[in-house]
């Protein structure tokens, strides 16, 4: 594992949006970015998940964060639109951004993947993404040096059985990255993805119910990269992968 801590407060001037802010590894990430001074944008569906990260990066003495409140499942181009005029409007750019949030679905065979699920996966994993990126690119133009990092797994570099749309999601999200990664190539903003690898959390424990979470590493474990990436030391990586326990 990457060992990487960075200079106190080295985010002090930034706004990073952290989709998934309120459970899992987004919520880890979003504290993590409070401590060393960032102000964050906490983006996620049940707003009392948000809340409770709200009020510890407040207790923590960390700068006030912004909730947004959105179901990526039903999210249209225009609750993005309106996300990017107030980001516009209170912070006049964007640093950084995660995107975090996932759904997993039901893992099982492909011949019995109910549509409405595939559909699902897609507009929450794949979906969201293209259209929050799009409307966040002229606010990400903004910033001197921006990062964005987007979420893989190993499933997401070589498929599995019954991993079903949640593999191919996160094909898709691979590719995503790798398309603007080289359309932004010479410019301020860097695309990268990050594999956490499995993680103690409550999607792990969906796809794995009966194995021994305790072996396995918690979000906090792998701060590091998420700090890494959002550090003006990684402004070299440009459209790589990240395997956070490789
Ligand atoms: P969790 O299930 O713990 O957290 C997922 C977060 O995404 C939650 O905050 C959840 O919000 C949010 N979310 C899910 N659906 C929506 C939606 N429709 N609208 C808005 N927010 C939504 O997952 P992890 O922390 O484990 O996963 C984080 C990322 O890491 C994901 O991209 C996942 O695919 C990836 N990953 C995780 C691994 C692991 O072992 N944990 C391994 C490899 C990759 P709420 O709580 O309100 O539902």
């Amino acid at each position: 594992m990457l060992n990487y801590t960075p200079q106190t407060q080295y985010l002090r001037d930034k706004v990073i949006l952290v989709t998934g802010a309120g459970d899992g590894i987004g919520k880890e990430a979003a504290l993590q970015y409070a401590r060393y001074g960032a102000t964050v944008i906490l983006l996620g569906k049940t707003v009392k998940k948000l809340e409770q990260v709200y009020d510890q990066i407040i207790s923590e003495g960390g700068k006030e964060p912004a909730i947004v409140p959105l179901d990526l499942q039903g999210a249209t181009p225009n609750h993005y639109a309106g996300l990017a005029g107030s980001i516009e409007h209170q912070f006049g750019k964007l640093d950084g951004l995660l995107h975090n949030a996932a759904k997993l679905g039901n893992l099982g065979p492909f011949v019995q993947i109910p549509v409405e699920e595939w559909q699902s996966i897609m507009q929450v994993n794949v979906n969201s993404q293209f259209y929050l990126t799009q409307a966040l690119l002229p606010l990400l133009k903004k910033a001197p040096a921006a990062s964005v990092i987007f979420t893989t797994s190993g499933v997401g570099i070589k498929g599995k059985a019954y991993w079903g749309a949640y593999a191919v999601s996160k094909f898709a999200t691979q590719g995503m990255m790798e398309v603007l990664a080289d359309e932004y190539e010479n410019s301020s903003i860097r695309f990268n993805c990050l594999n956490p690898g499995g993680t103690k959390t409550a999607m792990r424990a969906s796809a794995f119910p009966a194995e021994d979470a305790s072996l396995l590493k918690t979000p906090a474990d792998l701060m590091p990269y998420y700090l890494y990436l959002m550090d003006a030391n990684s402004s070299a990586e440009r459209g790589e992968t990240m395997h956070a326990q490789a």
